[in-house]
């Protein structure tokens, strides 16, 4: 057996942590933890303005995409998913990772912009925002005009092919029609989140948003029946784990590799590769 000590702040951290308007993000991402998304797709001098310094979203261009960074695994795994489907520039990394100034900078001009209802259903309040851990993605068709805040991201062509293999690389499309209510989000079809595997795959098999997926594995605690699953000719057990106030301690299989990821609210998430 081997034994597991987990300091209570690492429930704030780990690619399951679940960010909204009722579970800020409560440890900003370390700077050396993101990386520049590496990718084709280099946008020209008249389209690289930051947001900011837009007078209008609607019909201006994103952010160059040497400027979108991801955390370091989660870029990884994108640039790979690229590789698969062979993407080459036809699609756009519209945003990634943004500081929480940035996010109070994106939140600022689309008040100002698009006035209250639009912002509050589609951009995350500063804390609050998926985009600041650096787990998130927004994606777009390489057609003009790109929205900065709601890219074109259909379901067919490169991007279903995208979608079709996003689960199977640990990514989720996030805020997705009827979930609006548990995620407070409109629904955005060009945002993913990275959960990483088995996760997507789980949460896709049963239609669960982070949120409903995150309370599933609340009934398969580690002093109870735990979940096994078979995904990617890979099997695994998962179990939750309620922190302590100071410590949490446990003790797992020594001869399983295993995984641990916060979930930002109260507990831990453990993955063993059986
Ligand atoms: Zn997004």
């Amino acid at each position: 057996m081997k034994a597991v000590t987990l300091h209570r702040e690492q429930v704030y951290s780990g690619n399951l942590i679940l960010v909204n308007a009722q579970y800020p993000l409560q440890q900003s991402t370390p700077p050396e933890q993101i990386r520049p998304l590496e990718h084709p797709q280099a946008y020209s001098e008249n389209k690289t303005a930051p947001p900011h310094a837009q007078e209008s979203f609607e019909h201006t261009a994103a952010l160059p995409s040497s400027c979108v960074s991801l955390e370091r695994k989660t870029a990884l795994v994108l640039e790979t998913l690229f590789t698969t489907i062979g993407s080459g520039s036809s699609l756009i990394p519209v945003s990634g990772f943004r500081t929480r100034r940035e996010q109070e900078e994106i939140y600022a001009s689309s008040l100002a912009e698009h006035g209250k209802d639009f912002t509050e259903s589609y951009v995350a309040s500063p804390g609050c925002s998926e985009h600041e851990t650096g787990l998130a993605i927004d994606l777009a068709l390489n057609r003009d005009p790109i929205d900065f805040l709601r890219p074109y991201f259909p379901r067919d062509g490169i991007c279903g092919r995208f979608r079709s293999k996003a689960a199977s690389y640990g990514f989720v499309e996030r805020y997705q029609e009827g979930k609006e209510a548990l995620t407070g989000i409109a629904p955005e079809p060009w945002h993913f989140r990275y959960v990483g595997l088995p996760h997507a795959t789980i949460m896709n098999t049963h239609g669960f948003c982070l949120e409903e997926y995150l309370d599933y594995l609340k009934d398969f605690p580690y002093e109870g029946r735990h979940l096994e699953v078979h995904v990617e000719n890979k099997s695994f057990e998962l179990f939750y784990k309620k922190a302590e106030d100071d410590l949490t301690e446990l003790t797992l299989p020594g001869y399983l590799p295993f995984q641990v990821s916060g979930d930002n609210r109260e507990g831990f998430v453990f993955t063993l590769w059986r």
